[in-house]
């Protein structure tokens, strides 16, 4: 390389403009969400790659980056936003090395032959945590959820009578919480390890990788309360289920506690021995079902005073609000929560309580009503806008090049984002037969697979269909 281009180059990297500093950004999360959720998890975030429309970040494991994304990526994003414009979205890679130890100190477990133990201190310690602000006093209850509640406070109470316990029910309505609500008061007096089934998995392949079966096997085997979230992952080879099994039963003998959640009920359970099913049936079966209005409200108000606590001014938001929430936010508590929150957050951001439409396009993507909401006039319209052609064009019978691909991408846009079928949506463009359409949606499948930047664009279009619309500019 010469010496002119080294300096252009190094001249080209003084002038990008605003380079991300991830300090500042991780400075930002830590605030926003929180000192305990940061060390837990965000610290782990290593910054890798600034693109124009998304960055790339990387985890050390594919346990942290579903974690993470599927509890804080929501909230990632509106910081890194508020650095860096453009972004539309966050890629993860798994890197296995920049693994972070320093926060064992914090765990409550320990293992007392501390000397010869490797890798299973470094991570399963940093995993076996329970959630100190998930406990049974601020778990509210409802007809939904009350049976599975009263079964994990008996078994705090009765150790081991109802053994194993077996949780089921949808995505974020409180699994977790009473998992954790257990471990924390058992926690006092028993050994507890508190672990995710997939992180269960995990660890199994890499002490059988390290040749370190022993160590597994007698960490887990020594606990007096094994609790396993989302069993449902627990989908590996053979040989892990039987280690599982074993595991399990040689607990059961030595009279330990069990607690498992799941997202079925244990003779749904797929992708897992019929023998550990019925091991799970044989114990108590609780399931909890969606919250119905009443506790969504309950939910609602507990929040709200919770997080007001928090601040000398309080926050009142309107009977109205909290009605439209608890009306629309239905399915899960966590999404019920996550709207509290945002719109807290909202109201100290702007120093003003958000009204009914605010509140709309605050929640946009938490709310049921939203699905109906993309018409097939508004992807044309933007689509058009996108690449530059007027409706007429899109819609006339030419085949030009320059009209053929924003006119695809607008049927494609129509089939992912809205109900139609597909001779709905053939008579919306202009009478086209179904197997134009049909074409329309394959070649641009195709396209977004090999072309990069085609695929950036499709999903630019489908954010400002999503997003954009104007209510949507606060
Ligand atoms: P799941 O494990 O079923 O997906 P979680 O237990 O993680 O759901 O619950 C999601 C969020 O909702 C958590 O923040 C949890 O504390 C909260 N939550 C769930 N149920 C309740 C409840 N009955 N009372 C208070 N908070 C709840
Ligand atoms: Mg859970």
């Amino acid at each position: 390389m010469n010496m002119e281009k080294i300096y252009k180059n190094s001249e080209l990297n003084k002038s990008k403009p605003n380079k991300l500093e991830w300090q500042l950004i991780q400075n930002e999360m830590k605030r926003k969400l929180g000192s305990e959720v940061y060390e837990s998890w965000l610290k782990k975030i290593n910054f890798i790659e600034e693109f124009n429309s998304y960055i790339l970040i990387s985890v050390p494991t594919r346990f942290i980056r579903d974690w993470i994304t599927s509890r804080y990526l929501d909230q990632i994003l509106q910081i890194v936003k508020l650095f860096k414009k453009d972004l539309i979205r966050i890629e993860f890679k798994i890197l296995e090395k920049n693994k972070n130890l320093d926060d064992q100190n914090n765990n409550d477990f320990s293992l007392k032959k501390s000397e010869n133990i490797s890798f299973l201190k470094d991570s399963l310690l940093q995993y076996n945590r329970v959630d100190h602000n998930k406990r049974f006093e601020n778990f509210v209850t409802g007809s939904s959820n009350k049976l599975a509640y009263e079964a994990s406070l008996k078994v705090t109470e009765n150790f081991s009578q109802y053994n194993p316990l077996y949780i089921y029910g949808g995505v974020g309505i409180g699994k977790t919480h009473l998992l954790n609500s257990i471990g924390f008061e058992l926690k006092k007096i028993k050994k507890v390890m508190f672990i995710p089934a997939e992180r269960f998995m995990y660890q199994f392949i890499k002490s059988i990788k390290a040749n370190d079966m022993v160590k597994f096997k007698e960490y887990f085997r020594n606990t007096d309360v094994l609790l396993i979230d989302d069993i449902q992952f627990m989908n590996g080879k053979e040989a892990m289920q039987e280690e599982f099994f074993h595991t399990f039963n040689a607990l059961l003998e030595k009279g330990s506690q069990i607690i498992v959640s799941a997202d079925r009920p244990p003779n749904k359970l797929s992708r897992i021995q019929e023998r550990i099913k019925s091991r799970f049936s044989g114990g108590l079966v609780v399931d909890i079902q969606k919250p119905d209005l009443e506790l969504r409200r309950n939910i609602i108000e507990k929040k709200i005073n919770e997080l007001n606590k928090l601040y000398k001014d309080k926050i009142e938001i309107s009977k109205e609000i909290k009605d439209f929430i608890s009306r629309e936010v239905s399915n899960s508590i966590r999404e019920l929560i996550g709207a509290i929150n945002r719109l807290i957050s909202f109201s100290r951001i702007y120093n003003k309580l958000p009204n009914l439409p605010e509140t709309k396009v605050i929640l946009k993507d938490l709310l049921n009503i939203n699905e109906n909401k993309v018409t097939i006039d508004l992807i044309q319209t933007l689509v058009c806008k996108f690449f530059k052609i007027s409706k007429n064009e899109m819609l006339s019978p030419r085949r030009s090049r320059y009209l053929v691909r924003p006119r695809q991408t607008a049927i494609y846009l129509t089939k992912i984002l809205t109900p139609k079928s597909l001779p709905e949506i053939g008579r919306e463009f202009s009478n086209r037969d179904h197997t134009t359409i049909i074409h329309s949606v394959k070649t641009i499948e195709r396209l977004k697979e090999n072309d990069k930047d085609m695929a950036e664009n499709i999903n630019r279009l489908k954010n400002q269909i999503l997003y954009n619309t104007r209510e949507n500019e606060i």
